[in-house]
């Protein structure tokens, strides 16, 4: 398998070439065409095994196809569409990293924002004036903002719960099922974990909608 077999958008392939990314890690070659298709994923994936890239390029894909479309790049303000939990401030600031550098041949035209707790709010809520591409976040500081009216969560198209096993073992199971219940209904969820320990299998069962499931 090579990138181009997954028909992502141009300037997303020019990127990997220029990052010299050759062929797609295991996570990728399996995940990436299953998420491009729309349906929930639920993936073992271990740090170092470019789970990032696997989520990150299909999301940056389908904003992609919204730049290329004007009639739908019209944002609306404070409305997230594509959403990534992480566990950790360390983990949010990689993985908005990724999506920046993976989206840097769009020219500006997709906004990834990180929220991140330990860090002004004031700060975090103006960078989220007139909205995100893309909201990577860790629980608590999502919560917040959602407090303050500075995002809205009810229209999220792309839900990635990263890390999951770490998510549920750093104590944050009643801040993600609040999270859970702002989220709509109607949704793509993609489920990456190190590990499946009963709490994550709960979690994907009562989060999850006919997915296709891949093992470590
Ligand atoms: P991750 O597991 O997502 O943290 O990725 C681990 C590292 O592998 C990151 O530094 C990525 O930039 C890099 N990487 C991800 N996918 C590929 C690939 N297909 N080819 C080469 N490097 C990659």
């Amino acid at each position: 398998t090579t990138f181009a077999d997954f028909a992502l958008h141009a300037s997303i392939l020019s990127r990997l070439t220029e990052l010299g990314y050759q062929t797609p890690t295991e996570v990728q070659s399996t995940t990436i065409p299953v998420i491009l298709t729309g349906v929930d994923v639920m993936a073992g994936a271990n740090t170092g095994s470019g789970k990032t890239a696997a989520f990150a390029l299909p999301i940056l894909q389908q904003l992609s196809m919204q730049l290329d479309n004007p009639a739908t790049t019209k944002k609306t303000s404070n409305t997230i569409h594509h959403l990534v939990l992480v566990p950790t401030r360390e983990l949010a600031k990689q993985v908005a990293d990724n999506f920046i550098s993976y989206a840097s041949h769009f020219n500006g035209k997709v906004k990834v924002v990180c929220a991140l707790g330990g860090v002004s709010i004031n700060t975090q809520m103006l960078a989220l004036r007139g909205g995100a591409d893309v909201l990577v976040a860790t629980p608590g500081r999502l919560l917040d903002l959602v407090s303050s009216n500075a995002i809205k969560l009810n229209q999220v198209k792309q839900f990635v719960l990263d890390e999951a096993d770490r998510l549920l073992s750093l104590g944050f199971a009643d801040e993600l099922n609040n999270i859970l219940a702002l989220l709509p209904k109607q949704k793509q969820t993609l489920l990456f974990s190190a590990t499946f320990p009963e709490e994550v299998h709960s979690l994907a069962n009562a989060l999850l909608v006919n997915p296709k499931q891949f093992a470590l």
